[in-house]
């Protein structure tokens, strides 16, 4: 069939989390569902918090006129408001509604954000490892991905990063906490990448926006507080969801936050909310809209995955496996035990445990983890774990 070339080639790129998914459901066919062990997706398993189930009833048994009608394509205001509200009181930086578009999850957020500020040719970028869909989403709105590998902690590096800023480059964007990684960047490296922004600013006469990508930002493991981005640079804009943070990744509910410090912000809302309508998005779920605004202050229980991380780190270091220990969302990127990493996926694979190579989100030599699954799931993965680390180790595999 005639179909876009460039989809065509996009497809078969970004096959790898799909391809684990496909043959874990014929792994589960022969061998039976509870023989093999998936943590190849990041498909949180929380289901949302009680005031979630509160709030739909509330407005189902009650429904006031117009509750399912079109409404400004930015979303509610009291919606806005209460976002608003919620990230002043978490970030110390005075939001008000205005800087606030509800979208459709964050993957609506940086599509829209993408969409409004670049022309054919801009440049964003990316560090790696990173969330695979960026470069989809960045090549979809026109723009041209650049890549700035991180350092062997997973942390950004000043100097490849440095050398991926150009006269070209319209945006950075930052994922804290990391899909892949799981690590959360500290305050000083979130200061040093603005800096190294502001230079580049000054050094090429251009605006360069920091977009955040932070749909895990409150899936955090230590009491140490959040680095916001706004304080360390004017043009900063946040694209989140409450896929993670409320269970609500199939609702399709997020918003944009542009810094109220940001000059000419008004343009970007309204080239946003622009875009949020072309692009077809037209504006967030309606009753998401009306329920969130009410879960601002909600989370689900993110000790539950701090113990699954404990449990994973714990069991995966003493086999052998070298990994940084994570702070945060869900997932551990270990070192794969055999140079290269779709190999051991294979060897993985023939344990009955699935996970997602490196090479998936550019960083070949690595493997991903999810370990949002049940404790049966999580545990009965290890003896696979300990199988593939040995026999990749063995003699078999010099
Ligand atoms: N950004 C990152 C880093 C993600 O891991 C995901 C989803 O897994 C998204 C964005 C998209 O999230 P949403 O479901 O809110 O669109």
């Amino acid at each position: 069939m005639a179909l876009s070339k460039t989809i065509r080639g996009q497809m078969k790129e970004s096959s790898w989390i799909r391809r684990m998914f496909e043959e874990g459901i014929q792994l589960r066919k022969v061998h039976g569902a509870d023989k093999v062990f998936d943590l190849s997706l990041g498909n949180p398993i929380l289901e949302p918090p009680a005031e979630f189930s509160r709030e739909l009833s509330r407005i189902a048994s009650d429904p006031a006129t117009g509750t399912h009608r079109y409404m400004p394509n930015a979303g509610f205001l009291d919606t806005r408001a209460a976002v608003a509200k919620s990230l002043r009181n978490d970030s110390g930086t005075p939001f008000t509604a205005d800087e606030i578009i509800m979208t459709c999850g964050a993957a609506g957020a940086l599509n829209v954000t993408l969409r409004a500020l670049l022309d054919p040719g801009d440049e964003v970028v990316i560090l790696s490892p990173y969330f695979a869909e960026y470069l989809f989403y960045v090549s979809h709105q026109n723009g041209v991905a650049k890549i700035a590998r991180c350092d062997n902690r997973f942390m950004p590096d000043p100097v490849r990063l440095a050398a991926a800023l150009s006269p070209r480059t319209r945006a950075v964007i930052i994922n804290s906490p990391n899909n892949p990684t799981g690590v959360v960047y500290p305050e000083s490296a979130v200061a040093a990448m603005a800096k190294l922004v502001r230079d580049a600013e000054e050094k090429f006469g251009t605006e360069i926006y920091l977009i955040s990508d932070e749909p895990y930002r409150k899936l955090i493991f230590t009491s140490d507080p959040y680095p916001f981005v706004f304080r360390h640079h004017p043009r900063t804009i946040v694209a989140t969801s409450h896929s993670k943070d409320l269970g609500l990744a199939g609702e399709r509910i997020g918003f944009i936050a542009i810094n109220p410090a940001c000059p000419d912000k008004s343009d970007f809302i309204d080239a946003a909310v622009f875009a949020h309508r072309t692009l077809g998005f037209v504006n967030a779920p309606a009753l998401m809209q009306r329920i969130v605004a009410h879960l601002q202050d909600a989370s689900i229980d993110v000790d539950v995955y701090r113990k699954k991380r404990d449990f994973l780190y714990g069991a995966l270091t003493e086999i052998g496996y070298e990994c940084v220990r994570p702070d945060g969302a869900f997932y551990l990127f270990p070192k794969s035990p055999l140079p290269d990493d779709r190999e051991f996926i294979r060897l993985l694979q023939s344990k009955l445990v699935l996970a997602v190579p490196g090479v998936g989100f550019g960083t070949a030599g690595y493997f991903r983890i999810s370990y949002c699954v049940d404790d049966r799931t999580l545990e009965g993965s290890v003896k696979g774990f300990r199988d593939a680390f040995r026999e990749a180790r063995s003699d078999a595999h010099r």
